[in-house]
C-alpha cells in the first residue's frame, strides 16, 4: 500500500504538531488497553481494579465535561477506526434506518451487560476478557465495512447513548483527531452537532424508543444497580434474577415518570427535562460510587479503590457527593445551552457538501 494512501494525516482544522500529539495519545491508550487485557489474563485483580475502579468511574464525569476528549482517545474507537485510517475500510454508507436500529441495540446491550458486573465481570478477569475481545472484534469488523464512526462509535457502541445523554452541554470542545475529512457518515454527527442529546433525532420508532430508554431508564437503572452486591462463586438462577431485578425495577419507575412528564412538559422545554434526567443519572452514579471507591459502601469491599475509612470522616465523603451533585446540576441544568459540539467538524469531503 503506498504511504500516501494511508490516512494517518491531520484533518484540515488540526495543525500537524497537534495531530502528532493526538496520535501519540491514541497509541498510548491502545498500549494501555492492551496492558489491561494482559493484566486481566495474568493478574486479574490488577486488571479488574484498573478497569472497573479507576477508568470506568472517571468516564461519566468526562462525558459531562469533555466528551470529545474521550471520543478522540477511546482505544475501542481507535481500534474500530484502524481500517479507515489504513484505507482498508469499504467506507460503505450506513443506512439511516440501520443506524437507528443499532442505536437501539446499543442501549439494550448496556442494560444487559452492566448488571453482569455484579454477577461475574467485577470479580472475574477471564469473564471480562470474554466481553472485551468480542466487543473489539465487532468494532473493527464494522470499521472494515462502514465509513468513519458510523459503524461502531455512532451506532452500536453501548457507551455512546451515555455520551449523548451526559454530553449535551459539553464544557470543552476539541479538534476531531480521527476524521480527516467529514464524509457525513452519520447525520446528525454526534461529534460535530452542538448540544447533541439522545432525543435529537426522532425520525424512526427506533430513534424514539432508544431516546426514551436512555433518558427515562438510566437514572432508575443506576439507582437499582447500586443496591445489588457483587456475587462470587457458583452462579445460581436467583443470583441472575437478583442482579437484574432492582436495576430493571428502577429503570421502569423513572421510565414511567419521564414518559408521563414528557407528555405535559411542552416541546419547547423538552431539552430542560432531558437535562434534569441526565443530571439526576450522573449525580446518582457518583452519589453511590464515590463512597464505594473509598471504603464507605454498603457492601464491604465491593468496588473498593482505596480504603480511607480510618483516615477520612464519613461526613467529608458525604460533602464530596453533595458537591458533585451541585456541579452536575449546574453544568447540565442551570448553565445556558452553550451551542458547542464535542469536536470541531473537519472540512467536508469533496462532493459531500
Ligand atoms: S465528522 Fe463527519 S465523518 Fe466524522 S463522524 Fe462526524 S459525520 Fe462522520
Amino acid at each position: 500500500m503506498p504511504v500516501s494512501s494511508v490516512s494517518f494525516k491531520p484533518n484540515s482544522s488540526l495543525p500537524v504538531k497537534y495531530w502528532a500529539i493526538w496520535r501519540f495519545i491514541q497509541v498510548l491508550m491502545l498500549v494501555a488497553a492492551l496492558a489491561i487485557l494482559i493484566c486481566l489474563l495474568f493478574y486479574p485483580q490488577v486488571g479488574l481494579l484498573i478497569l472497573w475502579n479507576i477508568l470506568i468511574p472517571v468516564a461519566p464525569a468526562l462525558f459531562v465535561v469533555a466528551p470529545g476528549l474521550w471520543r478522540n482517545i477511546c482505544p475501542l474507537a481507535s481500534t474500530a477506526l484502524l481500517p479507515r485510517h489504513l484505507n482498508l475500510s469499504k467506507e460503505m454508507e450506513m443506512p439511516r434506518q440501520l443506524q437507528s436500529q443499532l442505536q437501539l441495540v446499543a442501549i439494550c446491550l448496556l442494560y444487559i451487560i452492566v448488571p453482569l458486573r455484579h454477577l461475574l465481570l467485577n470479580s472475574n478477569g477471564n469473564a471480562t476478557l470474554m466481553l472485551l475481545i468480542p466487543t473489539a472484534v465487532t468494532a473493527i469488523v464494522l470499521g472494515f465495512i462502514y465509513n468513519w464512526k458510523s459503524g461502531w462509535c455512532a451506532s452500536l457502541c453501548p457507551v455512546h447513548p451515555v455520551e449523548k445523554f451526559y454530553g449535551s452541554n459539553a464544557i470543552i470542545t476539541f479538534p476531531n483527531a480521527h476524521c480527516t475529512q467529514c464524509a457525513k457518515c452519520s447525520v446528525p454527527c454526534p461529534d460535530s452537532t452542538p448540544n447533541i442529546h439522545p432525543a435529537a433525532v426522532k425520525k424512526t420508532v427506533y430513534n424514539r424508543l432508544s431516546a426514551l430508554l436512555t433518558i427515562g431508564g438510566l437514572p432508575g437503572f443506576i439507582w437499582g444497580w447500586f443496591q445489588v452486591p457483587d456475587y462470587t462463586g457458583v452462579i445460581t438462577l436467583s443470583h441472575v434474577i437478583d442482579v437484574y431485578k432492582l436495576p430493571f425495577a428502577g429503570l421502569a419507575v423513572t421510565f414511567t415518570i419521564y414518559s408521563i412528564l414528557k407528555e405535559y412538559w411542552g416541546k419547547k422545554s423538552e431539552r430542560m427535562l432531558i437535562s434534569i434526567f441526565a443530571a439526576t443519572a450522573v449525580s446518582t452514579y457518583y452519589w453511590y460510587r464515590i463512597p464505594i471507591l473509598f471504603g464507605f459502601g454498603q457492601f464491604g469491599h465491593d468496588g473498593l479503590l482505596v480504603n480511607l475509612t480510618n483516615i477520612v470522616p464519613a461526613w467529608a465523603i458525604g460533602a464530596i457527593t453533595v458537591i458533585t451533585t451541585i456541579f452536575f446540576f449546574s453544568v447540565l441544568v442551570l448553565r445556558k445551552v452553550n451551542h458547542k459540539s464535542w469536536l470541531i467538524r473537519p472540512d467536508y469531503e469533496t462532493g459531500k457538501l
